[in-house]
């Protein structure tokens, strides 16, 4: 006789780290992946199914009450994975699903609407007429003549035509010609259809590149790798500029063309759209979508459907998306795969790039770990023979890499913060038609607002640190609690009229720029000016254009990015990271150095950039300049070696906040001293602290973190359970919160 599998293994929507199990009732018709609700304590709750099976571990077990779902509304390797995340990550397995999967979908609502655009054809012949002096208008016109004359056409390749000929408000123009009754519009349910049509309308055709021999070198490579029993991730480690993304391209084809479905994860949003575009261009034939962030519910539900009934072939998305549920999952790619972007820094902390790693070894499907700067852990992968490894050395064509030349600025007068040299250098490549971009990790007008009478400083109460002064909006804001305050124009201590502030972050260097330049567009990217939905787009679209401009930004502008105009890249105030306690430091320096170098000489005229320091003696510099990244790499491998830090041990991080100074101390010293009596030393796991976190006091709230670091995986997981259970049953004082980060990125 074999058993029935009647056992329902379920993840309830509240915050427990295991699965439950419940009996099916005879009659009930159940699939993995469906919703049910069950009855739990004296209450009823939520809950998915996560597995079918035919034994449990206790005798008496409760039946589920309802299946609300005929259809399952996740796949079941997504399922998979996402338990396997909750155990790794140590985080409940019910928050992980129930915080994955779109609301409209957990509900059932209906799908949301767009609206499309056509051109009104009974009024065509008083079209000059009513445009005789409306320049902008025409243009929209023109356009919409030309590919909304028979039929609709959705806002998505409007939008990125028109802004790519310079008319960013399009959408007024849209509405102008409308009230003018040239135009209409309507609202329509999405049809994936819609999302394929963008591509044949909107973008001109571009003959695809000849690979270079050193790109088809790879290709070949990636082939035989993809025919392996058993698939090995690849680490594909190309310098800036090299074409990774024509491999990409080429790599995926295939597989498209079987009729499987490729993941593409990038760290940001701001580089979606960009990769969207080239493999519009690339797969017309193909319906490609975006999961990120800033979609609203409905839109993300909708993608979710598509992936899941195979009717999208190309997903590029940020971290989450490696959640999607693609049914028919064929090769992932990971672009930038070094970037820290792919870690989530709150509540359920994993990693992107290694849960994409672990899904494609499920699946036993090619994986691609793209980067110029590949991550330490990465490339002990590749060393352990876990990975494949493969190179591009040059960039295609004539293009060759940038100088980099250091500038010793110790006794130099800088206008905030730019030397004069690099004034001068920007002034020559704008005037040879060239683009330049400007880099520095502050934002805001200047980190400190002063009084010189009396020494007054603008310290948040919340925090004890500095409060960034913002000229544009005329407030200090506070960039670890968003506490924001008017900021006078005298000293709220002494009433002295001359307050002034210190150092300088993007919007000052902005406007120093704008008085050199008057006659130059001066961009500035960062968090204050592309947080609004689009506005990061309507900026990279100005650049596009190719005129000569001037880019001022963070490090989201380090990522990815092809302008081809772009010649001359400075880089400012990278000091104080040559000096910060953080390990971590030293390789996101040199990847972020190497990255932002990177995006000058990219076209047809070479590249120079200009690094601005008051430490040109110092090794890293030295080293990356002079050997490059690789040997960096290399360098700071053997250092962690020596501490046994990660990648060679590993780690957990248990942080705990709370409303008084003392009190997360002393109840992770309970933790500590619990773990101790465990064994967990003899058992080799290290405890270092309890101490209070670098940032003590954040959010009026006071922070402490002790770490667990192990030699072995294991062990360490073994004894990071133990201490949940423990936690879970301490008596709280002081308005306790704790938190647990498994393989942490970030100390402070
Ligand atoms: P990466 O992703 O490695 O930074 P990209 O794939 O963006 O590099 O390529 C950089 C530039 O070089 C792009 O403009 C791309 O179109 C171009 N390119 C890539 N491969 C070739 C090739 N074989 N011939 C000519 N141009 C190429
Ligand atoms: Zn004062
Ligand atoms: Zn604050």
């Amino acid at each position: 006789m074999t058993a029935v599998k009647n056992i329902l293994r379920i993840a309830v929507n509240r915050p427990f780290y295991s699965l439950l199990d419940y009996q099916c009732p005879d009659g009930m018709e159940v699939q993995i992946g469906c919703r049910v609700r069950v009855p739990l304590g004296y209450s009823v709750s939520l809950g998915i199914v996560v597995e079918i099976t035919d034994k449990s571990a206790f005798k008496k077990l409760r039946s589920i009450q309802k299946v609300l779902d005929k259809k399952p509304i996740l796949v079941e390797n997504s399922l998979k994975l996402l338990h396997w995340a909750s155990r790794y990550y140590h985080h409940p397995i019910g928050l992980v699903i129930f915080n994955t999967i779109p609301t409209l979908l957990r509900k059932g609502k209906p799908l949301p609407s767009m609206t499309v655009w056509k051109v009104n054809g009974e009024l065509l012949d008083q079209a000059d007429t009513l445009l005789k002096r409306a320049h902008k208008q025409r243009v929209v016109w023109e356009f919409m003549l030309k590919f909304a004359s028979n039929q609709w056409l959705s806002e998505q390749p409007i939008q990125e035509e028109l802004i790519s000929k310079g008319v960013i408000n399009w959408r007024s123009f849209l509405n102008q010609l409308k009230n003018k009754k040239l135009l209409i519009n309507q609202k329509v349910e999405i049809e994936y259809t819609t999302l394929s049509s963008i591509p044949v309308i909107g973008l001109s055709k571009k003959k695809a590149v000849i690979l270079t021999q050193e790109q088809q070198e790879v290709l070949a490579q990636l082939t035989l790798i993809y025919q392996a029993k058993k698939v090995k991730p690849t680490l594909l480690h190309g310098i800036t500029g090299s074409g990774k993304t024509e491999i990409y391209l080429r790599t995926v084809e295939p597989i498209l063309n079987a009729g499987q479905q490729v993941l593409i994860l990038v760290p940001e949003i701001g580089l979606t759209s960009q990769l969207l575009r080239r493999f519009q261009r690339y797969f017309p034939q193909y319906i490609i979508a975006l999961l990120h962030s800033s979609l609203s519910d409905g839109e993300r539900s909708f993608v979710w459907q598509g992936v899941q009934n195979n009717k999208i072939k190309i997903l590029i998305g940020t971290r989450s998306a490696v959640f999607a549920p693609l049914k028919n999952l064929g090769i992932i790619v990971v672009d930038e795969e070094h970037d820290n972007s792919f870690k989530q820094q709150h509540q359920f902390r994993y990693h992107g790039r290694d849960l994409a790693v672990k899904r494609a070894y499920d699946l036993n499907i090619p994986i691609i770990l793209g980067s110029a700067t590949p991550a330490l852990e990465s490339l002990q992968n590749v060393e352990r023979e876990r990975y494949h490894y493969l190179r591009l050395n040059s960039r295609p064509g004539t293009r060759i890499r940038p100088d980099i030349l250091l500038q010793d600025i110790r006794n130099m007068r800088l206008e905030a913060g730019i030397s004069a040299f690099l004034l001068e250098e920007i002034e020559q490549h704008l005037s040879a038609d060239n683009q330049v971009m400007l880099f520095l990790n502050r934002r805001g007008f200047a980190p400190v607002l002063y009084c010189p009478a009396c020494g007054w400083h603008a310290i948040c109460q919340s925090c004890d640190t500095h409060m960034t002064y913002h000229a544009g909006m005329k407030k200090i804001i506070c960039h670890h609690c968003e506490y924001e305050e008017y900021a006078g124009t005298n000293c709220p201590d002494c009433d002295h009229s001359g307050i002034t502030t210190l150092g300088q972050g993007t919007e000052r260097i902005e406007h120093v720029l704008q008085t050199h330049f008057p006659a130059i567009p001066v961009v500035r990217i960062d968090r204050d000016t592309t947080s609004r939905k689009g506005a990061l787009d309507n900026k990279l679209a100005i650049v596009r254009q190719g005129k000569p401009v001037i880019l001022v930004g963070t490090q989201m502008l380090t990522k990815g990015h092809d302008f081809p105009k772009l010649t001359l890249v400075g880089i400012l105030n990278i000091d104080q990271f040559l000096f910060s306690i953080d390990y971590r430091a030293q390789e996101q320096l040199a990847q972020q150095i190497v990255q932002v170098s990177g995006r000058a000489g990219r076209g047809n005229s070479k590249g120079r950039v200009i690094l601005q320091t008051s430490q040109p003696e110092h090794p890293l510099l030295i080293s990356l300049l002079s050997k490059g990244y690789l040997n960096v790499a290399k360098q700071l491998l053997s250092e962690r070696q020596k501490w046994n830090y990660p990648p060679f041990g590993f780690q957990g991080l248990i942080r705990v906040t709370a409303s008084n100074k003392d009190s997360g101390l002393v109840f992770l010293q309970q933790l500590s001293d619990d773990l101790s009596l465990l064994g967990c030393q003899d058992a080799g796991v290290t405890l270092w602290g309890p101490a209070p976190s670098p940032m003590e006091k954040r959010a009026n709230r006071y922070r402490s973190q002790l770490l667990m670091s192990a030699s072995d995986r294991i062990v360490l997981h073994q004894f990071l359970s133990q201490a949940i259970g423990k936690l879970q049953v301490y008596k709280k004082s002081g308005n306790i919160k704790w938190s647990i980060d498994v393989d942490p990125l970030n100390m402070l």
